[in-house]
């Protein structure tokens, strides 16, 4: 589909600022308790012909992405307490769109995507043991760098019990992630398991989801082990530097 202009840019070195929390790394995409939800009016509006929903205050630039309306959403990242498992919309986006590590928010073009022939690192969750990423699954978790990764496995609450990486060639944005509105009646429509709604670019419901993340299909997809990715890069000569900087 034909990509509109983003105001997305890739986040300035002083938010990349690394935040720690009873010794937790914080996610540079975790929520904190200062970065209210915001509800505006919603709409019904019709955005490049496309009917959907919309805001009664609704700025382009910053409440659009992809057409999707965008869920609002205050920033004010190392203010308050985190919530690591939270999921900030705008910083989700901006990782998953420019392939920024989703613990650091350091890029993940970097000397280890150089050495693993242009492929990014993906981390997840394995609900089951023996689970493996695969190819064409989409996801709404950003890559992250071996360090943090590293970091992670080890560390994270959430990952720690049970965990499976990929190296990946290409997250192509297939869609998004939020809260379905009835055209009718505008009004939410949550899933029986109060999960986000996912929905693909050009589908029917697209632009009746109030969107809270970018979705992206994985190719290209190679199950790996991080301790052998780990050693590689050390017999390459490549330094792992773990972001140390405490922002507060
Ligand atoms: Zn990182």
């Amino acid at each position: 589909m034909n990509m509109p202009a983003t105001a997305d840019s890739v986040l300035p070195a002083r938010d990349r600022v690394q935040h720690y929390w009873k010794g937790l790394h914080v996610p540079i995409i975790a929520t904190w308790s200062h970065e209210t939800v915001i509800h505006p009016q919603v709409i019904r509006a019709s955005y490049r012909g496309v009917w959907g929903i919309g805001y009664i205050d609704e700025l382009e630039v910053a409440d659009r992405r992809h057409g999707a309306l965008w869920v609002r959403r205050a920033v004010a990242r190392g203010k308050g307490v985190p919530a690591l498992a939270g999921v900030h919309p705008m910083r989700q986006r901006q990782a998953m769109g420019h392939l920024l590590c989703q613990v650091c928010g350091n890029s993940t073009f970097d000397e280890h995507w150089q050495l693993w022939g242009e492929r990014h690192l993906f981390l997840m969750r394995a609900l089951e043991p023996g689970q493996v990423i695969s190819e064409g699954e989409t996801t709404d978790s950003p890559p992250v760098c071996l360090s943090c990764a590293l970091e992670s496995v080890e560390t994270c609450p959430h990952i720690r019990q049970g965990w499976t990486a990929a190296l990946v060639k290409d997250a192509r944005p297939w869609g998004v992630a939020g809260v379905l509105h009835d055209p009718a009646t505008l009004q939410p429509e949550m899933s029986p398991q109060k999960r986000l709604i996912e929905r693909p670019f050009g589908h029917e419901e697209y632009a009746w989801i109030n969107a809270a993340r970018e979705l992206v299909q994985l190719e290209g997809v190679t199950p790996v082990g991080l301790h052998e990715l780990d050693a590689e890069a050390r017999s390459a000569g490549i330094k792992i530097t773990i972001a140390s900087t405490d922002g507060g």
